[in-house]
């Protein structure tokens, strides 16, 4: 048996486990989607992979669904990072969905020093994220972090982890080597509209983690090259 509805829940998974649902939830999917006891759905929490769980009660502020079987055991995304300094709000918006879509571990809105916006809703962006792994099948949804400056993560920067330059100067120039180190942590940057500085440029540039790479000769949008970054990564250095 399967079921077509997924459903993202913060609960432990596991055989016999009964899940309580939220008044969100319930509302999703008695008032919404019209489901009623006795029917299935599909649940995921991001650690115990995917279940497939029965409606034992379904009421309007809240209902509980029983767990039967596992469906997909947890599939872990490749430790990846996209950073990308946010945009307009339905463009921001489009990069996290694709980027859950894509296969990121983690999603890190950056400030630059040419990003327009200075403030981000950490909360309906990690929304977009769940609704994001509710549609594909997957089983592990990634954290958005909070808006951080670029110039401070760059700080701290881990020495493990291998950096995705996407620099749109370097336009046609250089590509990502498929020799570059595979199973790695790695983050791919994607600047705002604006560009990087020639300061954040010369920064990057030195950083001994950085690897530059052109997304070819035409200059994208952000939100073009945050998809395009993620495909050449994935088909690369990653699980696809
Ligand atoms: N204002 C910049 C300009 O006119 O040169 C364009 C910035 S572009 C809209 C936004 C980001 O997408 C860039 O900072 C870069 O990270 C990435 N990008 C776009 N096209 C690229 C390319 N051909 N190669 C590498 N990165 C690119």
């Amino acid at each position: 048996m399967s079921a077509k509805i997924r459903l993202y829940v913060e609960h432990p998974l596991g055989a016999g486990q009964s899940v309580p649902l939220d008044r969100d939830q319930a509302h999703y999917l008695f008032g919404v989607m019209r489901q009623a006891a006795g029917a299935h759905v599909a649940l995921f929490n991001g650690q115990d992979g995917e279940w497939l769980a029965e409606i034992a009660e379904a009421g309007k502020r809240g209902g509980t669904l029983l767990c039967q079987e596992q469906t997909k055991p947890l599939q872990m995304p490749p430790d990846l990072w996209l950073m990308f300094a946010p945009i307009k709000k339905a463009r921001t918006d489009f990069i996290v969905e694709k980027a859950a879509e894509m296969g990121a571990a983690r999603i890190l809105p950056v400030q630059t020093e040419f990003t327009n916006s200075e403030r981000i809703r950490q909360d309906r962006l990690q929304a977009h994220a769940v609704e994001a792994a509710e549609q594909c099948g997957g089983t592990y949804v990634p954290e958005v972090a909070e808006l951080q400056k670029l110039s401070r993560l760059l700080d701290q920067w881990p020495e493990d982890r291998q950096l995705m330059f996407c620099d749109e100067a370097e336009a046609g120039n250089v590509q990502l080597a498929a020799e570059t180190q595979k199973d790695v942590p790695w983050a791919i940057l994607i600047g705002p509209e604006g560009g990087f500085s020639e300061t954040e440029r010369k920064r990057l540039h030195a950083l001994p983690q950085s690897h530059v790479v052109s997304l070819g000769p035409r200059i994208l949008r952000a939100d073009t090259a945050a998809v395009a970054a993620m495909t050449l990564w994935q088909h690369t250095l990653g699980d696809w």
